[in-house]
């Protein structure tokens, strides 16, 4: 068992605070700071503070598969690490994106190679042959848009707009309340002409400011988003693509489940983000990077969602909040030290015989593996080899954990 150290990502859309006083460094920051990758993608891996000296994760697997990862995960994922850790810290919103299934993943992976495209362009979408199923853990207030909120409710939105430039649109959805209306609506707004958005977008927004304006109150949050985006992206097509979405508020502790093909976008907020070790984006709008509108709509999940069926249920497993998934590559708990748990050395088996990595999230918790003990202070990882468990945890005061590891 190691600490670990995490790479930080600088993009814009990140804080200067957040990630820097959640790992004991000077606040603020000299840049934004967006994701702190506690992992092994070869994009990007988290270091081993060994002593003396640093090793990368991906080195420390490659010497050592068997022992790093144990023999089940190895013998189902290969020598990798199935899983990839971030803390993510959002000031700004992400772009409006989707992840493919396992099975677009390759055929896009293949397609782009064959095309000539370069792994490390700005416009390969494909950066690998891996699907990307992610959770995302609040732990501050965190929102987010995800998944397309059941049409009756979108046409009431709409129509509490007061826009009369939105009739054709809402009569889309009159007509076919369900999946087949919203992909007809999303690719009618996602690929129209930037003249038309130029009007549209604006008149929009007008609706946004009279609505907030007159006192009302229903869709409130979803204005507000509204006017954010619209201030940050005018004319883009991704504001208007926000108003069919689910706008979710999740509270610390409490999680959204990100299924292949659910559009989705981060808002603000700090969380923990826990997905298959990928990095296949295609985004759609609200974002300078690279957009690739005809395959987003290739991988999307029309079907409308509830949000309550975005939010990963939980189940209490002694002092551990299990969150529960389908995703095979990873499993996360909250490991909670409280009451008869304080002031001594108390038991924490893996679910799973893999490897694992822990991420302090608050007060201070001693781990006791095979080969060592490390502390780890609110902010601080640690990197647990499969065959260096079982592990043991003691604090003095309450403390929590987030461990990650194989899914079942
Ligand atoms: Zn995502």
């Amino acid at each position: 068992m190691e600490l670990l150290r995490g790479a930080i990502r600088t993009y814009a859309w990140g804080s200067r605070t957040a990630i820097a006083e959640f790992t004991g460094r000077t606040v603020p920051a000299a840049h934004p700071e967006a994701e702190l990758w506690l992992g092994a993608h070869p994009g990007d891996p988290a270091f081993l503070r060994g002593p003396g000296k640093e090793t990368s994760l991906l080195d420390v697997l490659a010497d050592d598969p068997a022992g790093q990862l144990g023999a089940a995960a190895l013998d189902r994922f290969g020598a990798t690490l199935p899983f990839l850790v971030k803390v993510l810290a959002a000031d700004e919103p992400l772009s409006l994106q989707a992840h493919p299934s396992a099975g677009q993943a390759v055929e896009g992976f293949q397609r782009e190679e064959r095309l000539g495209v370069a792994l490390n362009s700005p416009v390969r979408n494909y950066r690998d042959t891996s699907h990307k199923p992610e959770l995302l853990v609040a732990l501050q207030p965190f929102e987010a848009l995800a998944g397309f909120r059941p049409v009756a409710r979108t046409v009431e939105l709409l129509r509490a707009l007061a826009v009369s430039d939105l009739d054709p649109f809402i009569g889309l959805l009159d007509g076919q309340a369900d999946a087949d209306g919203l992909r007809a609506l999303f690719t009618t707004w996602i690929t129209a002409p930037q003249p038309d958005l130029d009007v549209l977008v604006p008149t929009v927004i007008e609706g946004a400011i009279h609505y907030v304006g007159s006192g009302a109150t229903e869709f409130g949050d979803e204005m507000r988003t509204l006017l954010e985006l619209g201030e940050r992206y005018p004319g883009d097509a991704g504001v208007l693509a926000a108003l069919l979405l689910n706008r979710i508020r999740l509270n610390p502790g409490e999680a959204i489940y990100v299924p292949a093909g659910n559009l989705h976008s981060y808002l603000n907020g700090v969380g923990l983000e826990v997905m298959a070790n990928s990095d296949n984006v295609l985004r759609g709008g609200l974002t300078p990077k690279h957009v690739d509108v005809p395959e987003l709509l290739r991988v999307l999940d029309f079907a409308p969602t509830e949000e309550s069926a975005l939010r990963a249920p939980t189940r209490r497993d002694g002092f551990a909040t299990v969150y529960q998934t389908p995703a095979e590559e990873f499993a996360v708990a909250a490991l909670h030290l409280d009451g008869d748990d304080l002031g001594h050395q108390v038991d924490a088996p893996c679910p799973y015989d893999g490897p694992q990595i822990l991420v302090a999230t608050e007060g201070s918790t001693t781990v006791y593996a095979k080969s060592s003990t490390v502390t780890l202070d609110r902010g601080a990882a640690a990197w647990v080899a499969a065959d260096d468990g079982p592990i043991r945890l003691s604090a003095r005061q309450p403390a929590t954990v987030f461990r990650v590891t194989v899914g079942l």
